[in-house]
């Protein structure tokens, strides 16, 4: 097959970076997100300015300028798995004219398993180590491996704020996985198994 074109969608927690890594590994594709798109073009010229202009001001990238950048990212790329866009329909409608998607997997698991897996993740405040409570323990409950310091939680990973993100997340995406949908597009995959299950099924997809 030619190289594949490939958009993983999946809200927070369901282990998009991890499996878009992966796939674009087994692929020999790029692995294209966003946010290293706009780092890696960040001087480049829009007719809105450019990227550096929106991230020094701690301001959110607009559509116009990530959609040019998103181009330019995908202008080079001989096959691609594209994680984190389009994050809304506008977005999608942009992309629709540039690309022939070969897949667009979509990756579900239960609010309530993300919400366990997002809230379970600890950080060391001394050497930035993470764990997570269930799948990365550390040796000592509470103790960093590596200095001993106390792990703590990040605020953005506290029950209320992962609920709330995710709710934000399907607010925005929803209208996006309707689109793929509606259009034939979408394959939506179980994404609650191990990493290799979810793989399988993935790989399945693409080559499907
Ligand atoms: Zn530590």
């Amino acid at each position: 097959m030619n190289q594949p074109q490939i958009i993983l969608l999946g809200p927070p927690g369901a282990g998009k970076g991890t499996q878009s890594t992966r796939l674009a590994e087994e692929y020999d594709v790029d692995h294209v997100t966003t946010g290293d798109a706009l780092r890696a073009n960040r001087d480049v010229e829009t007719d809105h300015g450019t990227p550096r202009e929106y991230m020094e001001a701690g301001e959110l990238v607009p559509d116009p300028v990530v959609n040019e950048i998103v181009v330019e990212a995908l202008a080079d790329a001989d096959g691609f798995v594209l994680d984190g866009y389009p994050r809304n329909l506008d977005q999608a409608e942009f992309l629709a004219d540039i690309v022939d998607l070969d897949t667009v997997a979509s990756l579900s698991v239960p609010e309530d398993e993300l919400v366990r897996r997002l809230t379970g993740r600890r950080i060391c405040p001394d050497c930035d180590a993470t764990y997570h409570v269930e799948f990365a323990p550390p040796a000592e409950a509470g103790s960093c491996d590596d200095c001993g310091a106390e792990l703590t939680q990040r605020d953005d990973d506290t029950e209320d704020t992962v609920r709330e993100r995710l709710r934000v997340y399907e607010e925005n995406t929803a209208p996006v996985v309707d689109h793929y949908r509606e259009t034939g597009k979408l394959t939506e995959v179980d994404g609650d198994g191990t990493p290799d299950e979810v793989f399988t099924a993935l790989r399945e997809t693409v080559e499907a």
